[in-house]
């Protein structure tokens, strides 16, 4: 059986998640309480309901224990987002993924059993600015609030030279986890093969650390 989805609230990150998770080929269910947002993400998703989640009775009658996560993704209305996932965990939803709109309402949700809580601004700023500071960097994630794993390509200064040569452990106290080339992923890489331009180096480590290197090397 393929896993089941809900997702309450079709703002714009919440259609994204149900969007996409309908192009992957699985089974949405999305629900809001306008009408009209209904009617619009109708159109790509299994089915789309008209409901308040803040409303226990309505989430039973949609059946709503029989989906194994339920994506909450109200973002304006921090009321309606908590008071939503205390009745999803009170009703014995396995995994709730709730969106936060700050460090306060995520801290909230995590007291009362959320169990991924997700800051897409956040997240997405935080890329931004990582690409910001050197166009090599393809990704950034964050592990906790202290380490990541940072996507990079090989820059200039790297270009035949060997890891052993780079030395990044021991000079900025970051891990080279992977190198991705074209098609295949060495990991572990070798201490001695030269890089070259097409090469994507996967590293992992605090992020003041990863901060010195992605600045060293931009
Ligand atoms: P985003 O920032 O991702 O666009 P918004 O907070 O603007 O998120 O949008 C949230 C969506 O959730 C809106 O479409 C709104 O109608 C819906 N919504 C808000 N409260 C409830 C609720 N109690 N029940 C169902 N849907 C809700």
């Amino acid at each position: 059986m393929r896993k089941q989805f809900a997702i309450i609230g079709m703002g714009r990150f919440g259609s994204s998640v149900a969007k996409t998770l309908s192009q992957l080929g699985f089974e949405v269910l999305a629900i809001d309480q306008n009408e009209e947002t209904v009617q619009e993400v109708s159109a790509y998703v299994t089915h789309a309901v008209q409901a308040d989640s803040t409303d226990e009775e309505a989430l039973r009658a949609l059946g709503i224990r029989n989906f194994d996560v339920v994506v909450v993704a109200i973002g304006e209305d921090i009321q309606a987002s908590i008071l939503t996932t205390l009745i999803l965990k009170e009703l014995g939803i396995a995994t709730t993924v709730v969106k936060a709109v700050n460090d306060l309402h995520g801290k909230v949700l995590k007291k009362i059993g959320a169990d991924k809580i997700v800051y897409p601004e956040r997240d997405m700023g935080q890329r931004v600015a990582h690409h910001l500071i050197s166009s090599n960097i393809i990704d950034y994630i964050e592990l906790s609030p202290d380490y990541s794993i940072v996507e990079m390509r090989a820059s200039s200064q790297m270009i035949g030279k060997s890891l052993r040569q780079l030395d990044v452990r021991a000079k900025y106290g970051c891990n080279v986890i992977a190198i991705k080339q074209k098609e295949q992923m060495i990991i572990p890489p070798s201490a001695e093969e030269s890089l070259t331009s097409d090469d994507i180096l996967v590293l992992v480590g605090k992020n003041s650390n990863l901060q010195t290197f992605e600045i060293n090397y931009a």
